[in-house]
């Protein structure tokens, strides 16, 4: 029988592990013990998890794995960035990216499957098709892992967003299992208010997600305002156009206090004009919304360019007088192979 990943149960279902297994049963207090090993300590060798007694270390051991996943290489920026590459135990890769923001804060960007189905043309990842979801335990031991490299204590509030390889909707079952174990308080307590997931604009999942009231952020990746150039793009706009996914938007159960985040990648001549900053305004018009800008980063045989600063600051300065938020992302990992995809892609040409 194969092992189950120990990083793949929230602490109630870890209880339920040790409590009704048919082996040998444990009491229910050892998963809070096991749990502070893991996300605490990130300790993942279960012979070292001392104040649990040698039968359960064994048990453990003989049942479970904690090293489904291993980091098979990473690069890091000069901004202190830092991607990494996963390696699973079935020999594929997938990227995360560890993000070093102002003050002190770090976000974490996510992957949520090998390769992906949606086929966007400026993606690297979408170049190589796509090859399987990712288990929660894969996607939970992405934080654990960089959180371990980096050195952050496990009580250090860090943002996620699940905007890695992959559309996460189209992973919803590990995504949300993934939210539940990173949220436990015994464990990393990163509250699902912390936790974005972005997507493609898969309109009935968005519903979906939705419909789940996780509490998560949502995300949409637009980068475009007019259908015909989403589609060139993301061709995915066959299937759910723009004013689709508005409509989705419209229903979804926001937090109060934050917005619906909308990506917009600005292309060098495609999108990165005034008009369509016009156009944007009108397509948000009552939304609670934020507009994130972000360069296009060029990768090698890529036919797209990235816009002058000039262009993006005179968008982000319209938006503004229009009463929209906006943020421009910095460009973090210049240096590194920062597109989605690029390091993965690296590692399958050596
Ligand atoms: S950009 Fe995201 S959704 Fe689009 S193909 Fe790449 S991984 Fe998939």
């Amino acid at each position: 029988m194969s092992k189950k990943n120990i990083y793949s149960f929230t602490q109630e279902e870890l209880i339920k592990e040790l409590v009704e297994n048919p082996i040998k049963q444990f009491p229910s207090f050892r998963a809070k013990q096991i749990y502070h090993w893991l996300y605490t300590k990130y300790e993942d060798d279960f012979s070292k998890m001392e104040n649990l007694p040698k039968e359960l270390r064994e048990f453990l051991k003989d049942n479970y794995t904690s090293n489904a996943v291993e980091i098979a290489r990473k690069e890091e920026s000069s901004d202190g960035s830092v991607k990494y590459l996963f390696k699973t135990l079935d020999n594929l890769t997938y990227e995360a990216v560890f993000l070093k923001m102002k003050e002190d804060k770090f976000t974490f960007c996510l992957s949520s499957q090998i390769g992906c189905k949606v086929g966007c043309s400026f993606c690297l990842t979408a170049k190589g098709g796509f090859v399987r979801n990712l288990s929660i335990g894969e996607m939970v031991y992405q934080v654990v892992a960089i959180k371990k490299d980096q050195n952050i204590p496990s009580n250090k509030a860090v943002n996620i967003v699940y905007m890695g390889m992959g559309e996460p909707l189209d992973n919803l079952e590990s995504v949300k299992g993934c939210i539940s174990i990173l949220s436990e308080l015994d464990g990393l307590s990163i509250s699902a208010r912390r936790q974005t997931i972005s997507t493609s604009g898969i309109a009935p999942k968005i519903k979906k997600l939705g419909a789940l009231n996780l509490g998560v952020q949502l995300a949409i990746s637009l980068h475009a305002v007019d259908d015909k150039l989403r589609t060139e793009l993301m061709p995915i706009n066959k299937a759910y156009n723009i004013q689709a996914i508005i409509d989705e938007v419209r229903t979804f159960p926001i937090d109060s206090r934050k917005h619906v985040m909308f990506e917009y990648l600005m292309i060098d001549g495609l999108n990165d004009g005034l008009e369509s900053a016009k156009k944007l305004v009108a397509l948000l018009n009552k939304i609670k919304a934020k507009v994130n800008l972000i360069y296009f980063n060029p990768h090698e045989g890529s036919i797209y360019k990235r816009p002058s600063k000039e262009k993006v600051e005179a968008f982000r300065e319209f938006l503004l007088k229009k009463g929209l938020l906006c943020t421009i992302r910095e460009s973090k990992g210049l240096d590194i192979s920062a597109a989605c995809g690029q390091l993965r892609e690296k590692e399958l040409h050596n």
